[in-house]
């Protein structure tokens, strides 16, 4: 399995078996799947989505956004609970282009991909609870 690193962008083959045991980037040393959201934006998402071979489930958000602020928690938690899908989040400020993308028209919103194939998205502020219900949903499907 390829796990692109999400500090400099190396892509690494992680043997399905060493998935769980904090695998490190051959290049930089940084954790390949640190459990807790990573940060994506127009320099790094198209390398990033194109070569990982995990789910990752996308939050995007703005500082402004207070419903983004309140969701970050649960966000946080939910991807502690989930090493097989990778956590990202996308500022759309900083990053207006990929905000367009993605056709956003409300925050937050997530949007779950598989390489560069968008198979859900939901707008509005989840708990954690409903978070994970929707994605096991997504998951399966
Ligand atoms: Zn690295």
């Amino acid at each position: 399995m390829i796990v692109v690193c999400p500090s400099c962008g190396a892509k690494n083959r992680v043997p399905e078996e060493k998935r769980s045991a904090d695998p490190q980037c051959g290049q930089c040393h940084a954790k390949l799947l640190p459990r807790e959201p990573i940060k994506l934006n127009e320099q790094n998402f198209s390398q990033f989505v194109t070569h990982s071979d995990l789910p990752i489930l996308i939050d995007l958000w703005a500082e402004w956004c207070g419903p983004c602020k309140m969701m970050a928690p649960h966000f946080a938690q939910v991807a502690a609970q989930n090493p097989q899908v990778i956590f990202a989040k996308i500022n759309t400020e900083t990053s207006p282009r990929l905000s367009q993308a993605f056709h956003v028209r409300s925050i937050p919103t997530l949007v779950l991909m598989n390489k560069t194939t968008e198979i859900a998205r939901i707008s509005g502020a989840l708990r954690s609870t409903e978070m994970q219900q929707w994605l096991d949903q997504h998951l399966q499907s």
